[in-house]
């Protein structure tokens, strides 16, 4: 589990615990009566945090654990991260490519009905936006990167409204599939998958920081 820590900078301290208070008592929307644990963000959050993840909701694992991505689709995304960032550090670029990320959800909370685990809603997504929208403002990516539809739907919010709260520049953006629609594919489809992202994002990353 070691991959799955998550940390913050010296100088964010004070602001990331402080939001850490605000989010774990959130009761915004009706998703805080299902949860067991929010699912906030794991990661690192630095001022010098170059990425930011944004997924779907968590589910029942990250619902148990109260992190984001560490069931069988985070453990997925995890193995792309890594190898993405081993690729990186092979790579004899004559300019450098940070690798700092952390992860989120649209929502913090599992949104659940009956009991069955089920998409966020738009108005749960939207009571949960500014709790998005300050992790972006803590961090100033230059990459967003979405997975699968569902966040990318919210991208032009984040951006509209990052852009509002933030002093620094808009970030640029990729989009890739959710791990989590691979997991019954064959394992031939998977590693096409994998390496279709890791390529997608260093050739991102390679325009950004060329
Ligand atoms: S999903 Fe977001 S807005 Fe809704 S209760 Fe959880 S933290 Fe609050």
């Amino acid at each position: 589990m070691s991959n799955f820590k998550s940390s913050f900078s010296a100088e964010l301290r004070p602001q990331v615990l402080e939001h850490i208070k605000e989010w774990s008592s959130c009761n915004k929307c009706s998703l805080h009566k299902t949860r067991h644990k929010g699912c906030l963000f794991r990661g690192h959050i630095f001022s010098k945090t170059n990425i930011v993840i944004i997924g779907e909701a968590p589910g029942d694992t990250e619902d148990t654990i109260g992190q984001p991505f560490v069931g069988k689709s985070g453990q997925l995304l995890q193995d792309i991260l890594n190898e993405t960032y081993e690729e990186i550090i092979e790579c004899d670029l004559d300019y450098k490519i940070p690798f700092i990320y952390t992860i989120t959800n649209t929502v913090a909370c599992i949104p659940k009905t009956d009991n069955k685990v089920r998409p966020p809603s738009k108005n749960e997504m939207t009571q949960c936006l500014s709790r998005v929208v300050d992790i972006l403002v803590l961090c100033s990516p230059q990459l967003v990167i979405t997975l699968g539809k569902v966040a990318h739907s919210q991208l032009k919010n984040y951006t509209k409204q990052y852009l509002q709260h933030s002093t620094q520049p808009a970030f640029d953006h990729l989009h890739l599939d959710h791990p989590a629609t691979m997991l019954r594919k064959s394992d031939d489809a998977i590693e096409l998958y994998k390496l279709r992202s890791m390529s997608q994002i260093i050739a991102k990353l390679n325009t950004i920081y060329s």
